[in-house]
């Protein structure tokens, strides 16, 4: 055969231009922007020229093809059992939420009061809802994440001065980034006090002088120290007469029932913290953003600092916040308080319906994290659907993705952090990745 493998085929492939007059690509060329498409109509002409498809397919392959939307992101579902999982996004905003960030991704009032037409406190909203959820804190100010909140603290209260922290609270987020380092990066010193295992207020009270910017208190949010152990509270260290900022990670504003040991805002001020910080997109189960609440005078220290203009958030995360902090319960919360017994019928309804296709599904008892994001030790009773570790990659690469979690040689979709509404989009997407 001359030409190779479908050289004749290879005659027949259309031009790129021809191609993109058909409707269904000018519409999508509209939507989701030329190069989108173009880019769509060449992979699939590629899979034509290589025998994959025949010619006459090109146009039905180019469109099936075309991404949801003109962003690389792609949503997934979150079967991982890891209810805030950092790789993807932690946080799934609610609805209200979602409607919100849509609501203000046009001109808004962001800035303005339409009542006067004058200028108006940026996010006044937002800070007003989260105000009113911690009355314990006099002022609140909100920046890109957690670190940025840190940041912030430590370059307006602490540049050319020392952040007194405990030798246990020396912590590592994630991913190589240290708070430490962190905090050093802005100019201000550290004075470390106590040991590993254990510090006492005497320790802090033995190292504060007129060089002390502030007393950091961080949660080891990601790892539990047990044993021969011991911290000092707040409620020791705020007598000391210098600045207590407590960096509580998870951003809980009152305690939850379900996780005693993690602490919240409310409860952290009201002990006498000068500042708390937090992120957003943790247990708070909001967008990405680092919350500071405190003693007024501080919190302006803070937000009027010049650094605070290049930390500060967009009207999108303005309005997901506040549809967080307002709205219905957010899916976090949601994940968190599920009933086993109704993850295990959930996961006992889809493998029967599953099995029924030939699919090897079991549904099999699971145990959840909350994750990085909070709550480190505490395992959350879950179901699962138990499928051979072979579908996993087939799951996360078809057009829902999935991701699982691998465990003793098999593929779990743990249910915990999947919505109910989601569950027939999964059923989909495993009959199509396991082929029942
Ligand atoms: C997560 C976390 C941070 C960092 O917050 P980001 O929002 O990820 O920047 C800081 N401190 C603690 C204790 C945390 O858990």
């Amino acid at each position: 055969m001359s030409g190779g493998p479908g050289g004749d085929a290879r005659r027949r492939i259309p031009r790129t231009d021809a191609l993109l007059r058909e409707p269904r690509l000018t519409e999508a060329a509209g939507r989701l922007g030329t190069s989108v498409v173009k880019a769509a109509v060449r992979e699939a002409q590629e899979r034509a020229r290589t025998g994959r498809i025949p010619p006459e397919r090109i146009g039905d392959a180019a469109v099936a093809l075309l991404p949801e939307t003109a962003g690389g992101l792609r949503a997934v579902i979150n079967a991982t059992g890891v209810l805030l999982h950092t790789n993807l996004g932690r946080a799934a905003l609610s609805a209200a939420a979602r409607r919100a960030v849509a609501e203000a991704s046009g001109p808004t009032d962001v800035e303005l009061d339409l009542a006067t037409g004058v200028r108006a406190r940026r996010g006044r909203t937002a800070l007003r809802a989260l105000r009113d959820r911690v009355p314990s804190a006099a002022a609140v100010h909100v920046v890109n994440n957690g670190a940025a909140a840190l940041v912030l603290a430590a370059t307006a209260l602490a540049v050319g001065k020392e952040i007194v922290i405990s030798r246990g609270e020396m912590v590592e987020i994630g991913d190589g980034f240290r708070l430490p380092d962190l905090l050093v990066s802005t100019g201000a010193r550290l004075r470390e006090v106590g040991t590993t295992n254990r510090t006492t207020a005497a320790d802090y009270a033995a190292a504060i002088g007129p060089g002390t910017g502030f007393v950091l208190k961080v949660h080891p949010s990601n790892f539990r120290m047990t044993g021969f152990t011991r911290g000092a509270g707040v409620g020791e260290l705020a007598p000391l007469g210098v600045p207590v900022v407590v960096d509580i990670g998870s951003g809980l504003l009152a305690p939850h029932p379900l996780l005693p040991d993690e602490p919240d805002a409310g409860t952290q001020l009201r002990a006498g913290a000068s500042l708390v910080t937090a992120s957003g997109d943790k247990l708070l189960g909001g967008p990405q953003c680092g919350l500071v609440l405190g003693e007024a005078d501080l919190v302006r220290r803070l937000s009027r600092h010049p650094l605070a203009r290049a930390l500060r958030v967009d009207k999108l995360t303005l309005a997901a916040l506040e549809a967080t902090l307002t709205g219905p319960p957010t899916p976090t919360a949601e994940a968190l308080t599920a009933d086993p017994a109704v993850l295990r019928a959930r996961a006992d309804r889809l493998a029967s319906a599953l099995a029924g296709y030939g699919v090897d599904v079991r549904s099999v008892e699971s145990a959840a994290t909350v994750g990085g994001g909070g709550a480190p030790g505490v395992t959350l009773p879950s179901a699962a659907l138990s499928l051979p570790e072979s579908c996993a990659a087939a799951l996360r690469t078809g057009p829902t993705p999935v991701v699982g979690r691998l465990e003793a040689g098999r593929c779990l979709l743990d249910l915990r952090a999947v919505p109910p509404a989601d569950d027939e989009r999964l059923a989909a997407a495993v009959r199509s990745a396991a082929g029942g």
